[in-house]
């Protein structure tokens, strides 16, 4: 048998993870739930010397609201967040979305910083935490921590600003304005573990049936998860329920967005998905209550 590994190390706290990962810094690798690591090693010749295992760290399993602030750590799993109350309560459509990963075993070991730092260009958790304007918090034991944007925190498919020494230790965002809503929605080949063919999310403010402040992500069509800034600023200020404003909006969305074709899909038809899929989360918005987890 191969062996895909040679260190596997697992601290139970985060001052330890820090010092492993910093003196391994040039061979190491994180590992949460290993869901897309361990099928990532299938890969022929694949091979990493050291692994850093966080799972068992207490001090990153936490959902907190801080300074107006919603973080959640690099240790919870997809089924802790769709549990949550903080989540469930103040940002419905990710939970619906998180709830779209996988399966339930699935989600019981995975995390969404595992989801946002394999920056696969589908994740579905992704996409409401950019239309949340989240941040990601990065630390190293020899720089300290710094915070990032997400929309800048992914520069390509796998491909993110993590350096090598430096571990992910939450996402946050701002608690959503009681005006807020969001939508989440998403198209893929079959209906469980199942990767999107495009998913889209989009989250605002309803003022008296005017759109303030909208956020679009698009995913799986694009190098990374993307935001559409033309098409939030033909949002803003607009009546949700004008038809006329709901086509140019989905219309900019799929000219904004650069599809490629695979296996699952042709560049072609994720447009067409696209659009569509705006347009539902446009309609899930003018609802009055937000959307519950599925
Ligand atoms: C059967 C199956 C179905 C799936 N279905 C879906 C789906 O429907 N939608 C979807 O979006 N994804 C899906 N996935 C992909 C995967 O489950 C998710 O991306 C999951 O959220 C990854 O989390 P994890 O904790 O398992 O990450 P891991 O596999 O542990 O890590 C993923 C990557 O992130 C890095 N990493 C993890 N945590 C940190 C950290 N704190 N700091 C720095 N780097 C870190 C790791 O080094 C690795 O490169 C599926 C996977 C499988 C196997």
């Amino acid at each position: 048998m191969k062996y895909r590994w040679e260190k596997y190390f697992l601290p139970v706290s985060l001052k330890e993870a820090l010092e492993l990962i910093d003196v391994h810094r040039d061979h190491v690798k994180v590992i949460a739930g290993g869901t897309d690591l361990i099928v990532s090693l299938e890969k022929e010749d694949s091979f990493i010397a050291v692994i850093v295992d966080i799972s068992r760290i207490s001090e990153l399993k936490g959902i907190s609201v801080k300074k107006n602030a919603i973080n959640i750590g690099a240790g919870v799993t997809l089924s802790a967040i769709e549990q949550s109350e903080t989540v469930r309560k103040h940002v419905p459509f990710l939970a619906k979305a998180v709830h779209q990963i996988g399966s339930p075993q699935i989600r019981n070991i995975a995390t969404l910083v595992g989801n946002v730092a394999n920056a696969s260009p589908a994740a579905d958790g992704v996409l409401p935490l950019l239309a949340l304007d989240s941040t990601v918090t990065l630390l190293s034991e020899s720089r300290g921590e710094r915070k990032m944007p997400l929309s800048m925190f992914l520069i390509g498919p796998g491909k993110t600003s993590c350096n090598p020494e430096e571990l992910i230790t939450g996402v946050q965002f701002p608690v959503p304005d009681v005006r807020a809503r969001g939508s989440f929605e998403k198209v893929g080949l079959r209906k469980a573990m199942n990767i999107a063919v495009a998913n889209v999310s989009i989250a605002a403010e309803m003022v008296d049936g005017t759109v303030k402040n909208s956020r679009i992500a698009l995913g799986a069509v694009g190098p990374t998860a993307m935001r559409v800034p033309e098409a939030e600023r033909a949002l803003n200020e607009q009546s949700i329920n004008e038809e006329e404003i709901t086509d140019t909006v989905s219309d900019l969305c799929m000219q904004g967005c650069m599809p490629i074709d695979d296996l699952r899909a042709s560049a072609a038809y994720r447009k067409k998905i696209v659009r569509a899929l705006v347009k539902r989360c446009l309609k899930n918005l003018s609802s009055p209550v937000q959307e519950p987890a599925a």
